[in-house]
């Protein structure tokens, strides 16, 4: 049987990897892998591009807030999120707490409408820009892009262009 999709923890992948080299096993012989989804892990750009080195597949993750559970997802066409089906976004200021346009970079807060009971209006304590361009994939669910250190480092919260 061979397995073609990955799903758990990246540090886990990349420990199975480092253990492949020194027994001679390489990525292209003897994985065929086509995909890995890191559930709750979400994947910076500098560790996606080794992964995407090392094995050549599609990565794609979801973000998870606990005790939210699964807010977001990534579906594999690019960076961005698509919220849950149970999950409500917002992005606020975060000088005034009132609500963004599209494409502006404020704060995540979301509403979880959950079987027991919701969370409603919480945040997140993420920074995100959301936008309502169509995705590839068809969804027409409006996507998410949260910003990471490397983003706010490299090119400074102004600079940052909807998605
Ligand atoms: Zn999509």
């Amino acid at each position: 049987m061979k397995a073609r999709g990955y799903l758990g923890r990246a540090d886990t992948l990349l420990a199975m990897l480092d253990n492949m080299a020194p027994r001679g096993l390489s990525p292209s012989r003897g994985l065929w892998l086509e995909k890995a989804f890191f559930p709750g892990e979400l994947i910076s750009r500098t560790l996606r591009r080794t992964l995407r080195e090392r094995l050549n597949v599609k990565v794609s993750a979801s973000f998870h807030l606990e005790p939210l559970g699964c807010l977001a997802y990534e579906c594999g066409h690019d960076r961005s999120l698509h919220p849950a089906d149970n999950v409500i976004v917002e992005i606020l200021s975060q000088t005034t707490g009132k609500s963004l346009e599209p494409g502006s970079a404020g704060l995540l807060t979301v509403t979880v409408c959950g079987p027991e009971y919701p969370f409603i209006r919480v945040n997140t304590g993420r920074t995100a820009i959301l936008t309502p361009a169509p995705c590839p994939c068809g969804r027409t669910s409006p996507r998410l892009r949260l910003l990471d250190q490397e983003d706010e480092l490299n090119n400074g919260l102004k600079q940052i262009k909807a998605i």
